[in-house]
């Protein structure tokens, strides 16, 4: 696996992992996924159900609910994920054509993981307005 920001080993949150959560169990190398990329503070992994032909997933290592909770708590840490975002776009050949970042936020938008994350689409046209 790339690092392509820092190295660091599985489970490297600061904030303690939330015991049902499937994100948290990512993070602490529990439950298995297709790592693309980590550094210090987040890690980003292949979607299991892929929307896209490259459909990443990009979250901080420690728990927050969503992207409202993690911009108001951790602005720093959302500019990581952010930036994390683009670097995986770029390392799955993505940084010429174009990709989308999306924040589902709340049940209304598709959000089913309350342990935030973007997603990281691309490799197809996308259309506008989402679904
Ligand atoms: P949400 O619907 O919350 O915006 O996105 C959650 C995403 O997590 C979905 O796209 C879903 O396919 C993905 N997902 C759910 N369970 C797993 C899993 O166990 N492993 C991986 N890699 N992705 C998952
Ligand atoms: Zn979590």
């Amino acid at each position: 696996m790339k690092a392509i920001c820092g190295e660091s080993s599985p489970g490297q949150a600061t904030i303690a992992p939330v015991a049902d959560c499937l994100f948290c169990k990512i993070v602490a190398g529990d439950i298995p996924a297709e790592r693309v990329a980590e550094s210090d503070t987040t890690i980003a992994f292949r979607d299991i159900n892929p929307q896209a032909p490259t459909h990443v997933l990009v979250i901080p290592k420690d728990h927050h609910p969503d992207l409202a909770a993690l911009a108001s708590s951790d602005a720093g840490l959302l500019a990581e994920v952010a930036l994390q975002a683009h670097r995986v776009a770029q390392a799955e050949g993505l940084g010429d054509g174009g990709y989308r970042v999306v924040f589902n936020t709340g049940p209304e938008a598709g959000q089913t993981v309350f342990h935030v994350h973007a997603h990281v689409l691309g490799g197809r046209r996308m259309a506008w307005p989402p679904g």
